[in-house]
């Protein structure tokens, strides 16, 4: 019988399972996974999950689930080693498992936050559940908030606080928000909304030291502000846990490098998820995406290949954020564009900006807007030509996509 083990049990590494049992695969599943938590997916943590009365996680799948299709679930286990001559991975309980094909779904971790003070209690990473629990702890109990970077999670944190009623500060060492997902005229967009809602933002500021005598009280600035705070929320990247493929000898650059199969350089051997690097036909260049979306595609595409009905369709990187009241979407990746369309309203937080080059939209942010971001969606795909007054002035997207 054919045994395949999957290393991570998070979004991606559940879903290589049940999308096995879903394709019909009959052999062994072993989904390894070094929380104690059932597989849960990360989005709500930074949004509704710090504001509600507690963090109710949102489960990829339950108990009974992975029961029923016999997939066996160890975990608080971490696989430290994977030995590829022999194939076998071994565990920190001291066992080994043996598999016939592996999948590494081992994610990413929040970037170090290396600074004087910067091990105070009170001073939070949020990428787990028991992360978002003791984040929402310190939140309910007030003082002033200090988001250290100020990229998706960090915003979305913001928000919450906000509007929880809390003093939020935003420190972010770049010159705009989100740089590296929103062009930026965008990125002064969201900018001005969160200072419309109160929030302090700091651009081109790094934090010096947070000093405080059992937790943080005061964090420095590098401009010379001292802000009180009572809790620090450093979103300042994240790491791809390649660590136990690297020392296998598989090829890790910028995470672990795998082909349009989601195969590594070892045959037996896939990624998927926020730890793999993959190159993007759209973007034509690797990419190592951490997203909602690529964890569900890349599971499903692993699934498809173990079983021989692999499908290389490409996709286009999609990413959304709630923050306050809004919906954000994005679709494809900023870069070079020789004309640019807005369609709604700016003013009232209703609007999609396209962006285009040679014709083609290469890249769109919506702002509640999700059903004309599935139109253009349609168009990218289709790699559609269109002339931007045209784009501009339809009622409907869906007289183009027809
Ligand atoms: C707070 C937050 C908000 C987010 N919001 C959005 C959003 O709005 N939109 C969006 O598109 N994406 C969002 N994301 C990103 C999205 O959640 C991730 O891209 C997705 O979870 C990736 O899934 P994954 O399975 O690759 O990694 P993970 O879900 O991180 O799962 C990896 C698992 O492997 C475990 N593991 C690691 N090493 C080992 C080992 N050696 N042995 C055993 N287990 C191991 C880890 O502990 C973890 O449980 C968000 C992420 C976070 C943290």
């Amino acid at each position: 019988m054919i045994k395949v083990v999957i290393v991570g049990a998070g979004q991606a590494g559940a879903l290589c399972a049940l999308n096995l049992r879903r394709h019909g695969f009959e052999g062994e599943i072993v989904l390894i996974g070094d929380e104690k938590h059932y597989p849960y997916e990360r989005p709500p943590l930074s949004k509704a999950a710090l504001l509600g009365a507690g963090v109710v996680p949102v489960y990829v799948g339950s108990k009974s689930k992975f029961e029923s299709q016999t997939i066996q679930l160890k975990l608080n286990l971490c696989a430290l080693s994977v030995s590829r001559n022999e194939k076998t991975i071994e565990l920190s309980n001291g066992s080994q498992e043996h598999y016939d094909y592996l999948i590494l779904a081992t994610g990413s971790r929040p970037r170090p936050f290396s600074i004087q003070g910067g091990e105070l209690p009170g001073i939070h990473t949020l990428r787990t559940l028991d992360d978002a629990n003791e984040l929402k702890r310190s939140l309910d109990g007030g003082g002033g908030v200090l988001i250290v970077g100020g990229g998706w999670i960090g915003l979305e944190v913001a928000a919450s606080a906000r509007s929880k009623g809390l003093q939020v500060t935003v420190v972010e060492a770049g010159s705009k928000l989100c740089s590296r997902a929103l062009p930026s005229e965008l990125s002064d967009y969201l900018c001005a909304v969160h200072q419309s809602k109160g929030v302090e933002i700091e651009l081109d500021t790094t934090v010096s030291t947070i000093d405080g005598q059992d937790r943080v009280e005061v964090a420095a600035l590098s401009s010379g502000r001292r802000i009180p705070v009572s809790t620090v929320v450093v979103g300042i990247g994240a790491i791809p846990n390649a660590e136990i493929a690297l020392q296998s000898g598989l090829i890790v650059e910028n995470g672990i490098v795998i082909d349009e199969y989601c195969r590594t350089s070892d045959a037996s051997i896939f990624a998927v998820g926020d730890v793999a690097c993959q190159f993007n036909a759209f973007a034509r260049r690797p990419l190592r995406l951490e997203s909602w979306e690529n964890a569900q595609l890349q599971a499903m595409k692993v699934a498809k290949t173990i079983l021989g009905m692999a499908d290389t369709a490409a996709n286009i990187p999609w990413f959304w954020s709630d923050q306050y009241d809004l919906s954000i979407q994005m679709l494809g990746l900023p870069g070079e564009f020789d004309s640019t369309v807005s369609r709604g309203s700016i003013q009232a937080s209703e609007f999609s900006r396209i962006y285009l080059k040679d014709g083609k939209i290469t890249y769109v942010c919506t702002v509640n807007r999700p059903k004309e971001l599935a139109m253009i969606k349609k168009l990218m795909l289709k790699g559609i030509t269109i002339e931007p007054d045209k784009l501009a002035s339809v009622k409907s997207i869906s007289e183009l996509a027809a």
